[in-house]
């Protein structure tokens, strides 16, 4: 008898094993700064489409990257999902990504949008962009984002944290645009026209606006989206400055496949299908921003904030200035 069952216990061990390798032809470890809610519905798609297993974590982007210098070679990571191009620049830098060539995904995303040593991609664009009180600006009064620093703006303008990448990114990519000097100049003038302290994010930013302590801001488009979600009578809209010159500051959230991948090629081909016309929307509308790949248009919620010419600065700007930007900004006395 007792042979018996330890034949079955063997052949069900067995059948088991079996049975998880077939269903899970390959699997796929992800660390993700993006949240579970916004990536967790593409996963799954990707696992009933192809059968393979994807399993993750997320986290904050400067605690990931730290645990994938720590792990090192015994890393169980094979792709690295985080948001701002300052980020992914970082990622590289600090070697815990390698370059991929993959013809698929330079066709997919455009050139500026991807780092020109392969080893970080844009996946979905947002644009940070100017915000406005409608009771109290009319957009005539807005141009670029320069102008924020004029003397019509003084104590009208509120701002975020220089602390956050958003804004190290945007004043690094106006860096490489005006250079250091003139770009100390704009954000000098952007300080002296702050209505209150900077705000520790966007929504408050907006906020702000819509409790009359300031007019305008500077905020991501997909915060709008989500203000604008729970009340659709807000009286706040969005400007595109500077569509005479450099374009509207664009960023994007992105993925990497990790230096010591165990399943690099298989990483390689999720981060493909990410690009892809079936995924990208998946991918932007989860959070209300723009596809990267051009054949795939916004969300309607999200076209219908207009279109607009977009900056096409390379972002890996964003990461190559950011000490720079950090440094000018404290210099400027923007907190
Ligand atoms: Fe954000």
């Amino acid at each position: 008898m007792k042979q018996v069952h330890k034949i079955l216990a063997v052949l069900l061990l067995t059948l088991l094993t079996l049975g998880a390798t077939q269903v899970f032809a390959e699997e796929i470890i992800v660390y993700s700064a993006r949240n579970e809610q916004l990536i967790k519905p593409l996963f799954d798609a990707y696992t009933k489409e192809t059968g393979t297993k994807i399993t993750f974590i997320t986290d904050k982007a400067g605690p990931l990257l730290q645990r994938l210098k720590a792990e090192g070679k015994n890393t169980r990571a094979d792709l690295l999902i985080t948001v701002d191009a300052g980020n992914l620049w970082h990622a590289a830098r600090e070697g815990v990504l390698q370059p991929v060539d993959s013809t698929t995904l330079q066709e997919n995303i455009p050139a500026h949008l991807r780092d020109p040593g392969n080893q970080w991609f844009g996946l979905s664009l947002r644009s940070r962009t100017i915000v406005y009180s409608t009771e109290r600006v009319k957009p005539e009064e807005l141009s670029t984002y320069e102008a924020l620093g004029e003397p019509q703006w003084k104590d009208r303008l509120l701002l975020r944290t220089s602390k956050k990448v958003y804004n190290q990114s945007l004043v690094a990519m106006l860096i490489a645009e005006h250079g250091e000097a003139e770009t100390e100049k704009i954000v000098r003038s952007w300080v002296h026209n702050l209505a209150a302290k900077p705000f520790s994010n966007d929504t408050k930013v907006m906020e702000g606006v819509l409790a009359g302590q300031g007019d305008v801001g500077i905020v991501n488009t997909y915060y709008f989206g989500r203000l604008l979600k729970k009340n659709p009578d807000l009286k706040l809209a969005l400007y595109w400055p500077n569509q005479n010159s450099t374009g509207v500051h664009v960023n994007v959230s992105g993925a990497g496949v990790t230096r010591y991948a165990k399943n690099a090629q298989a990483a390689i081909k999720f981060l493909e299908w990410l690009s892809s016309e079936k995924a990208q929307n998946l991918f932007a509308d989860a959070n209300m921003e723009y596809p990267v790949n051009k054949s795939v248009k916004p969300h309607p919620y999200v076209a219908a904030w207009g279109d607009f010419k977009a900056s096409e600065q390379n972002l890996a700007n964003a990461g190559m200035l950011q000490n720079q930007a950090i440094r000018l900004m404290d210099r400027a006395d923007y907190r």
